[in-house]
């Protein structure tokens, strides 16, 4: 027997009472059994190693017991210990991922027909059950319509989808659920408690993570741990044996997407790179960090004890915020899926960390902090009008921002969603009272869009070009074909808007002229169309939509393609 089945064949279930994870299965069973309400046909259904034979097994003994039908078959009688052992002459079990053959299946039901050798009941476990081929279904549904007395048919699969409606109607159906972390690394702790072998609890962590809720997994891995680590497992030998990112690569990477370093996130990629690891198992396991640290935001409780890295999750769960994680997490997911298509795994990779620092929400750099930091005292010292009791939290607050830029962030960007947008900032340096004395068409199209005007004043703004301008004059043009717009009405309306923008007396003169097409409306529709193919292009070259539109013939309605503003 090889080293890594020891454990897995030493401590599989023989009871009810010793399985673990699948309380409701058992208790529907022992109920069933201790009523002697027998079914001809159980079929188990779940992912593997969750314990669809041994449930099947323990069954067949429950059922055969030679002290009488029993939820708690003795194992000590001769049926108990033959069926433990696999000598059971009255216990059939197939595999049907190898016995597909409708002659296999016929001659085993032609066999079905004859009474038991020994035991009570004739018992057929049939693994993998969906493998079956149609005819061989066909063959098992005449024995399940008219099964005789001394048959019963224990039945496993991974997939029941697969299995006919015909046949899954006769079976008394139990979903065997995946075995939740914390019972397989309990079971893991028990055994080696009894195999008197020493463990931290990190390493108890990483074994029960990467059995993914198959205990016979999780057994078979504390094995190969027993084995690597010569008897004594350390979290760092079972690291390198489970093939386990090392997890402060994560950790680095978290750190510099926090600092929005997208030059270190490349490093510490090129690290990854060079090391040679599976960056598909890294985008796995940073995935499952997300999902830890989101845990740690929401519900703190659910992070054990003994969770390795526990007290640096819950500093990631300090710096982000709870959407962030929520956002990475899905990138973490979509990007991993994409990793196939990607041109090569490391593009695939850092495509999807750049993903996680393009699409963060923006939020508000070094330079406009002033901006939100009035913003923030703004808005919480008008929310302490709405009520005493608010008054206190928003004082609060407001004292916070006073001394804590970061937090006058945090509070800004917690409250509204909406972010203070760079451009801004540069449009109001461009209103200052001096920009007349540099106005050139840019600054014009800034402006012109600014001032409070609307109708045919705002067309006039719009559709002329700065001729000549003194820091007490302004000169436009209009082309010919707007001759309208230069109404005297219209003109003055547009020189009040001036004076009330700039802050201060200006003269306004207007006349007909050659114009070169840098007109705030000229200037705004080349924009808005250059805007627009690059926002055509960048939806036409998403991954995402170039599958849809190969895989499944979808078309782009390009005019349904807005810019994000
Ligand atoms: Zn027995």
């Amino acid at each position: 027997m090889s080293q890594t089945q020891v454990l897995a064949r030493k401590w599989r279930p023989k009871r009810f009472i010793d399985l673990t994870g699948q309380d409701h299965v058992v208790r529907a069973l022992t109920n069933a059994l201790d009523q002697k309400r027998l079914h001809h046909a159980y079929l188990f259904t779940g992912t593997r190693g969750v314990g669809k034979t041994t449930i099947a097994r323990i069954l067949a003994k429950a059922l055969n017991c030679q002290t009488g039908v029993t939820s708690n078959p003795c194992g000590t009688c001769s049926a108990c210990t033959e069926i433990d052992s696999g000598r059971f002459v009255d216990l059939i079990e197939l595999d049907a991922a190898s016995n597909t053959q409708v002659d296999k299946m016929r001659e085993l039901l032609e066999n079905a027909l004859y009474a038991p050798t020994a035991a009570r009941y004739k018992v057929y476990i049939i693994d993998e059950v969906h493998m079956l081929s149609k005819s061989a279904f066909n063959a098992m549904l005449k024995t399940l319509e008219e099964p005789p007395e001394h048959v019963k048919f224990i039945l496993a699969t991974t997939d029941p989808q697969k299995i006919p409606v015909t046949v899954l109607s006769r079976c008394l159906q139990f979903n065997l659920k995946q075995i939740p972390l914390q019972f397989i690394a309990a079971h893991l702790r028990h055994v080696l408690e009894q195999e008197h072998i020493s463990c931290d609890g990190a390493s108890i962590q990483l074994l029960a993570r990467s059995a993914q809720g198959s205990m016979r997994d999780a057994l078979s891995m504390l094995d190969q741990a027993i084995a690597f680590g010569e008897g004594k497992i350390e979290e760092a030998g079972v690291r390198s044996m489970l093939g386990a990112i090392d997890q402060s690569y994560l950790y680095d990477l978290m750190d510099a997407l926090s600092q929005k370093n997208g030059v270190q996130m490349l490093t510490i990629a090129d690290a990854m790179e060079t090391r040679s690891l599976s960056l598909d198992a890294a985008l796995q396991e940073l995935a499952a960090l997300l999902h830890r640290v989101s845990l740690a935001q929401i519900v703190p409780s659910a992070i054990s004890e003994d969770m390795p890295e526990r007290e640096r999750i819950f500093e990631l769960a300090k710096t982000f915020r709870p959407e962030d994680i929520q956002l990475f997490y899905q990138i973490a997911i979509h990007g991993r899926e994409d990793l196939s298509r990607a041109p090569d795994e490391y593009a695939g990779f850092t495509m999807t960390l750049m993903r996680m620092l393009a699409f963060r929400p923006e939020e508000a750099s070094t330079a406009p902090t002033m901006v939100t930091d009035n913003v923030a005292v703004a808005r919480s010292s008008s929310s302490t009008k709405s009520g005493a009791l608010k008054e206190d939290t928003a004082a609060q607050r407001n004292a916070n921002i006073l001394s804590d830029p970061q937090v006058a962030r945090n509070s800004w960007t917690a409250d509204t969603a909406e972010m203070v947008a760079p451009k801004e900032a540069a449009e109001i340096s461009v209103t200052s009272p001096d920009s007349a004395a540099t106005l050139d068409s840019d600054r014009w199209l800034a402006i012109a869009s600014q001032l409070k005007l609307s109708g045919m004043p705002k067309m006039l703004a719009q559709h002329c070009e700065v001729k000549h301008f003194t820091p007490e004059e302004i000169e436009l043009c209009v082309p010919e074909i707007h001759r309208h717009l230069l109404d005297k009405s219209y003109q003055d309306r547009l020189q009040v808007a001036l004076r009330e923008h700039l802050g201060k007396p200006v003269r306004l003169k207007v006349s007909l002229g050659v114009v070169t097409g840098m007109s705030p409306a000229e200037l705004e529709n080349r924009g808005k169309q250059e805007r627009q193919s690059q926002a055509i292009a960048a939806i036409e070259s998403d991954p995402f939509v170039r599958e849809l539109v190969e895989n499944f013939d979808a078309k782009l309605i390009v005019s349904s393609i807005k810019p994000i503003q």
